[in-house]
């Protein structure tokens, strides 16, 4: 029997929150009757620094029953850094964590499976969504061309998957070990290893409430995924340094023949060519810094350099 833990970050979800925690509730007496998960699991929200009732909501829960718990967070920090102090908060308490929006967007029928596969030893069980029908074509295409570009920069994401995920003590240790203050989880979980798997669910629409995640949050948290995993950009900037720099070459050669052949008023062929080559080479030499950067970047982040999964002894 696994000790299940949920971890909910909640912003402003006065509007879904009874009922969310509700739903819970009956799945979770159902996997508790059916002997899958303890009876002293828990369900637990964290309210980062709600404006509305929700923290009184989560009050209310957890003195009508102790099932619930709740954790506070002083300001609003964000869905990730809210997530996090969830995951890092329970990850002694519980065997295994999932981490869920508050909106039950995600199918909470999708545990079963999960638990499933964290009984068959894996580590992580990544939910995915299986179509996107209830988003709108925007979000359907921003949202796909941002796993792919991730993927393309060498950033090991796993598409369309968002923070629904399981998790066991053993891989939150581990995760503990990242230090970084600028957080993608969902980039950062598979740097981790170890056994993991995927489960495919329907995502439905929001129970109510709005969205906490408009446009302008998304392009935010996009941008925090492509700088915090990847120094592929700066080196975008060599590479376009050394194209130019190597197009300067050919137009050096074309300026000389046109000087020769006369073709060409006097000066042009000098300037042409000193436009060229020092843009290129002012290009070159910005990546060539930026490479350092980046690679001091990635030394402040102090990440684990490994991960012993086991070790036979004796
Ligand atoms: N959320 C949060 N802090 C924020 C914004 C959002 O904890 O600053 C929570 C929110 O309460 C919800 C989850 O993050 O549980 C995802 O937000 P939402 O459902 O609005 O995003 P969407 O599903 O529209 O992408
Ligand atoms: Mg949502």
């Amino acid at each position: 029997m696994t000790k299940l833990y949920l971890a909910i970050p909640c912003y402003n979800e006065e509007e879904v929150l009874h009922d969310s925690a509700e739903k819970l509730l009956v799945k979770y007496t159902e996997l508790m009757n059916s002997g899958k998960i303890t009876e002293d699991s828990k369900i637990v929200f964290i309210d980062d620094g709600s404006k509305d009732r929700t923290w009184e909501i989560i009050k209310e829960l957890h003195e009508k029953n102790p099932v619930y718990q709740g954790i506070k967070l002083s300001r609003n920090r964000g869905h990730q850094n809210a997530l996090l102090c969830g995951l890092m908060t329970l990850k002694d308490k519980a065997d295994a964590v999932i981490s869920i929006d508050a909106d039950l967007q995600d199918d909470i029928n999708a545990f079963d499976a999960m638990i499933e596969k964290y009984e068959a030893g894996c580590d992580v069980v990544y939910g995915v969504r299986s179509k996107r029908e209830t988003d709108t074509f925007f979000k359907r295409f921003t949202a796909e061309a941002f796993y792919k570009i991730l993927n393309k920069m060498g950033a090991k994401v796993i598409f369309n998957h968002a923070d629904f995920r399981l998790m066991t003590k053993r891989a939150l240790d581990a995760f503990s070990q990242y230090k970084e203050t600028n957080i993608f989880l969902r980039g950062m979980v598979p740097l981790v290893g170890y056994k993991s798997d995927v489960v495919t669910y329907e995502r439905f629409e929001r129970l109510a409430g709005e969205s906490k995640y408009p446009l302008k949050k998304m392009l935010a948290l996009a941008w925090e995924g492509i700088t915090s995993l990847s120094i592929q950009p700066i080196r975008m900037i060599t590479w376009l340094g050394a194209i130019i720099f190597f197009i300067s070459l050919i137009m050096i050669i074309y300026s000389l023949i046109s000087h020769f052949t006369g073709s060409a008023v006097s000066g042009w062929a000098s300037t042409l060519c000193s436009i060229w080559a020092l843009g290129g080479l002012q290009l070159l030499a910005i990546g060539i810094i930026g490479e350092y950067i980046g690679k001091i970047y990635l030394e402040t982040k102090r990440r684990p350099r490994f991960i012993v999964e086991e070790f036979l002894e004796d």
